[in-house]
């Protein structure tokens, strides 16, 4: 199964040319996803499926080769969101696939489309437990955490399992795909006439879905009589690319709007409707919310308790998956189908007779907003040492001003929290973060993602914790000499690093790393620049430079031990026992 050979078996000799000419499984799958305008694939090559990896990039395609399947499936979702075609991840079984169905639930929950593409043994071993290589009944595995899982056993089939597999990624609400390829049938051949007619062109993939002109009639008259309307809006706005219609809704019925953090730079952070920077005073005021491709989820606290205000709700809701609908709280106007065709029904219907939000609101909002601006720039102003948060921020906020293009991913804890405060996005999907799980470890995955999918610079934001669970791509991204500058904020620990093991033993304490940890060594290693930045402009000069040479670069900045809060802005997550800290 390993061999080299990945000429496509066509007659090659004369005696051949007799018979019918022939190909296998290898190639259709790639003919499949080649015809589907899929030209990338992430992955981490081994058996069975690395002569599967070779004859992508023999056929024109891109392979990414990482060193975690995790790593290479983040890639792909990330690559899936960014461009509203299903992200390609390649693995080996078993444990492989295990490793890359962690980013195919990410995915999932994240409503990325993905496919994640696993190898896999025998299925007679596998079902009778005869203890192959690698055995794992893969395809039951991915399903509690797939939209979607298939499994093709005859080489006729490939072309729709690929097609299948395109549809369910895509179309409704998106989501993480499983496609279980067993190794006998990459090796299959099949007469290339047959094989040919096989192959699928997925029509359409995510049709459009217009609303009911009842619900948008609803939706209307239900924010028409609202006297303190807000525009709350998700990374599905951000994926549903409709940014004409969402300006156009925002600029149009002057309706303050605020972003889910994925959804920053859909319009400039610095728009004057930006309620940004008065969250809480909206979300607990407002009474009427139009959700435009957001969930009510642990996010937004499920839309009820003290983040919510007393003041009574009514909400909008845009979605695509009416089963969204209800299930935090009650929706009183359900607006069903793709972002794009809802919001172009709700700016038709703003007219010149349509109430503008009242005056006192917009003035209470802006009010609001001009206080915590002034506050956080009093902060930001500080200029403790060693470097705090915010003062390292503030050094990479002022920079990336400058060039609103750049991608940015960030992970972590503290660093997450306030880095999506303190920096501004200019263009839609251009910030990558934890998302719905609110996780660390798509760092690099989506690093990478990014750079391999917009061609573009990106400036990864990552806490030392975060960033360890993904490190290891330094060396995929020197590789493929990306334009990634990743910024570690090193405090020496899991949130910080001052916890002291209480019965004074030799072990660290579990939150603490190295202390002093250099790493940008790390980059060197594989050929990339590292810089160390102790102070404010030390970090500005190495970003500067770092994006100036567009090459692999990593910044270890060095922040202060002791800043940092447990568990950043989620304390109330995290039960406490009274263990000295
Ligand atoms: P956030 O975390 O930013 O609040 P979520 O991931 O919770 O965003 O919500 C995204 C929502 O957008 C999901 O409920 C999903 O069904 C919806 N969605 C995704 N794409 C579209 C689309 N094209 N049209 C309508 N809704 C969409």
């Amino acid at each position: 199964m390993s061999t080299v050979e990945i000429a496509r078996p066509a007659a090659a000799t004369a005696q051949e040319s007799e018979q019918a000419a022939t190909t296998d499984g290898f190639h259709l799958v790639i003919d499949a996803l080649k015809l589907n305008d899929i030209d990338t694939i992430f992955g981490l090559v081994g058996i069975p499926i690395t002569d599967l990896a070779r004859l992508a990039q023999a056929e024109g395609m891109r392979f990414i080769g990482f060193r975690h399947e995790q790593n290479a499936g983040n890639a792909a979702a990330i690559h899936g969101y960014m461009t509203q075609k299903p992200g390609i991840c390649l693995t080996v079984s078993a444990p492989g696939f295990l490793n890359g169905l962690t980013a195919l639930a990410n995915a999932t929950t994240n409503c990325f489309p993905m496919i994640l593409i696993s190898g896999s043994s025998e299925r007679e071993i596998v079902d009778l437990q005869q203890g192959d290589y690698e055995e794992m009944d893969q395809l039951n595995a991915a399903k509690p955490y797939a939209k979607a899982a298939y499994r093709v056993l005859h080489a006729e089939d490939i072309g729709i399992g690929i097609a299948r597999a395109i549809r369910a990624a895509v179309s409704g609400r998106p989501g993480g795909v499983y496609l279980d390829l067993p190794a006998k049938l990459l090796a299959q051949t099949i007469d290339a006439v047959k094989a040919k007619q096989s192959l699928v062109k997925v029509v359409d993939a995510a049709p459009r879905q217009l609303p009911a002109p009842d619900s948008v009639k609803r939706a209307l008259d239900v924010i028409k009589g609202a006297k303190r309307p807000l525009i709350l809006l998700g990374k599905g706005a951000a994926y549903a690319q409709a940014d004409k219609q969402i300006r156009e809704l925002v600029e149009k019925s002057g309706i303050p709007y605020l972003p889910m953090s994925m959804a920053k730079g859909l319009l400039p952070d610095t728009h004057a409707q930006s309620a940004s920077a008065a969250r809480s005073f909206v979300l607990q005021e407002a009474d009427c919310v139009v959700l435009i491709g957001a969930r009510l989820n642990w996010l937004l606290a499920h839309g009820k308790g003290k983040t919510w205000g007393a003041a009574p709700k009514r909400f909008v809701q845009i979605d695509i998956a009416p089963t969204e609908i209800d299930s935090n709280v009650a929706i009183e106007a359900p607006l069903i189908g793709d972002i794009g065709s809802c919001v172009t029904e709700l700016v038709a219907g703003i007219d010149a007779n349509f109430p503008k939000p009242p005056s006192e609101w917009i003035a209470a909002v802006t009010e609001k907003k001009n206080k915590n601006l002034e506050k956080m720039a009093a902060t930001l102003a500080k200029n403790p040492s060693p470097m705090s948060f915010h003062s390292a921020l503030r050094a990479i906020r002022d920079v990336l001003k400058t060039r609103p293009d750049i991608n940015v991913v960030n992970e972590g804890a503290n660093t997450l929290d306030y880095a999506r405060a303190v920096i501004d996005m200019y263009e839609p999907r251009r910030r990558f973060d934890s998302g719905t799980w609110g996780i660390m470890g798509i760092g690099m995955g989506f690093a990478i993602g990014a750079a391999v999918t917009s061609g573009t610079q990106v400036v990864a934001i990552e806490g030392d914790s975060a960033f360890g669970f993904s490190g290891m791509e330094l060396e995929t991204i020197c590789r493929y000499d990306l334009p990634v500058c990743t910024i570690v904020f090193n405090n020496n620990g899991v949130y910080k690093g001052t916890d002291v093991n209480p019965t004074g033993g030799k072990d660290l304490a579990p939150t603490v790393f190295v202390k002093g940890a250099r790493y940008d060594k790390m980059i060197e290693a594989f050929g990339g620049v590292g810089f160390n930045a102790t102070t404010p402009e030390e970090l500005t000069q190495a970003l500067q430079e770092a994006i100036k040479s567009g090459k692999p670069t990593l910044i270890n900045a060095v922040i202060d031990e002791a800043a940092g809060t447990e568990s950043g802005r989620l304390t109330n997550l995290n039960p406490q026992s009274g263990v000295k800290k």
